[in-house]
């Protein structure tokens, strides 16, 4: 019988169980998929813990790479035995075998291998909005991110880099600084034991920066806003340390007539098209070289609550996967 981590109740790490489960036909539009590697994302520690309330029971994870086994009626562009991933399935993926809704899914070309196919996608795609889209990211930007060595961090600046752009990225450790340096963060600033506002004015010589890109939520919060320059965007997609606390919008006067944009990946790759083209330009980054897809932690599926402890614990850089 095939298995999948089920969560019943929201809460630590330890209420996602490995469960027997049974998968049936793929509905109308649907396939079967048959996992190769499964991407493990904050946002899957955000429903488990019920900061993003979830139907219960539900089976987590977002992201995955696997081999189609079978083929719903209407589905032409798939057939069995083609090699898939996504990264927009909402949840569900954290399983040996599941049916998806076929338009979620993008064909992974030869030269991209199972594990960096399960973790480009939504991470990938993500940078592929923060940069390309919500904010175009030129040559002459000088950019900061936060958690510049994590999953979305270490992929946002080698893009940045390529795209010419001067990138400033903030890291809880030394380890973390030489990683992110290594990938396109031109200046890490470990924000543990520095100011990163006071980081930020002196590499800049006082201009600050057009926008911020903050993951991290309540714990860069409001000091993130002091490193834009007038009219800068602030740009909050993620909360790592907790959801940013209700504010008066007059602080965005008050530091600068400053914009604020709380973007998710689904409203961008929120039709099939738009998926395809942002995972094709991530695709695109891949193959040329300019981005590589670091897969640095490794567990098997059943022990994907040792992996939520390790991300939420500051423990891991870059990607993070699950081997069925
Ligand atoms: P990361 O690999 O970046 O892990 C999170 C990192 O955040 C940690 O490694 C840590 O890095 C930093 N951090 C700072 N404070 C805390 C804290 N209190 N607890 C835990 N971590 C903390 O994760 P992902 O790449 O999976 O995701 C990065 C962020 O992007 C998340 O906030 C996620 O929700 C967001 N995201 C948003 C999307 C959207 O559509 N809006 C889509 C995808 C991701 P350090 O030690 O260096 O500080």
């Amino acid at each position: 019988m095939p298995k999948a981590i089920v969560v019943e109740k929201a809460g630590a790490p330890s209420v996602m169980k490995w469960r027997d489960i049974e998968i049936g036909r793929p509905a109308k539009g649907e396939v079967t998929l048959r996992a190769r590697a499964i991407g493990v994302n904050f946002i899957d520690i955000y429903q488990r813990s019920g900061l993003y309330p979830m139907p219960m029971p539900f089976t987590p994870g977002g992201e995955i790479c696997g081999e189609i086994e079978a083929v719903g009626a209407g589905v032409t562009n798939f057939k069995i035995g083609d090699r898939v991933a996504t990264g927009t399935a909402g949840a569900g993926c954290y399983s040996e075998i599941l049916n998806i809704d076929s338009g979620k899914l993008v064909k992974v070309p030869r030269e991209i291998a199972d594990d960096t196919a399960a973790a480009m996608m939504l991470q990938g795609m993500t940078v592929q909005f923060l940069i390309r889209q919500v904010y175009k990211v030129s040559k002459n930007d000088v950019i900061l991110v936060h958690a510049a060595a994590g999953g979305v961090g270490l992929i946002l600046c080698q893009w940045a880099k390529a795209l010419g752009a001067t990138v400033i990225g903030t890291v809880g450790s030394p380890g973390k600084a030489r990683l992110a340096k290594a990938h396109g963060c031109d200046y890490p600033i470990i924000y543990s034991r520095e100011n990163f506002v006071d980081r930020v004015r002196k590499i800049t010589k006082g201009a600050m920066v057009p926008v911020v890109y903050d993951s991290i939520g309540k714990g860069t919060f409001p000091a993130s806003l002091d490193c834009l320059q007038h009219r800068g965007l602030f740009v909050t997609f993620g909360n790592a340390s907790g959801p940013i606390p209700p504010f008066d919008p007059s602080i965005l006067a008050q530091k600068g007539s400053l914009m604020m944009t709380r973007p998710t990946l689904f409203h961008f790759a929120d039709t099939p098209e738009n998926m395809r083209r942002m995972a094709g330009d991530v695709m695109k980054m891949i193959k040329s070289g300019d981005v590589k897809i670091e897969v640095n932690h490794k567990y098997s599926l059943r022990e994907a609550a040792r992996a939520h402890r390790d991300l939420a614990a500051r423990k891991t850089t870059g990607s993070i996967i699950l081997e069925p």
